[in-house]
């Protein structure tokens, strides 16, 4: 969904900052199941790290931000308030 910017104006999707990456966890889990299948002794310990960051994922919550500025003052663009700043933009034209 389209969001406008409340701090520069931009119209645009968002995009989501934080969260940490999908691609680095499913890395983390890969090289653990390889530990593990090489019956390495320290697996078990090991395996704190990708639960680790798997949870820590999971609680740190993902913000929406502008493309351009990166604020977090982003609303959607049916809303009254985002029609205020549409107009206000035309009118500064
Ligand atoms: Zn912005």
């Amino acid at each position: 969904m389209k969001m406008i910017c409340t701090k520069c104006g931009r119209q645009d999707e968002p995009v989501t900052k934080g969260g940490g990456s999908c691609l680095l966890e499913i890395v983390l889990w890969f090289i653990f199941l390889i530990i593990a299948a090489t019956g390495f002794p320290l697996f078990s310990i090991l395996l704190l790290i990708p639960i680790a960051y798997t949870l820590s994922r999971f609680f740190i919550r993902k913000k929406d931000v502008c493309s351009a500025c990166g604020s977090e003052d982003i609303i959607p663009l049916d809303t009254p308030m985002a029609k205020k700043l549409l107009k206000d933009l035309e009118d500064d034209k």
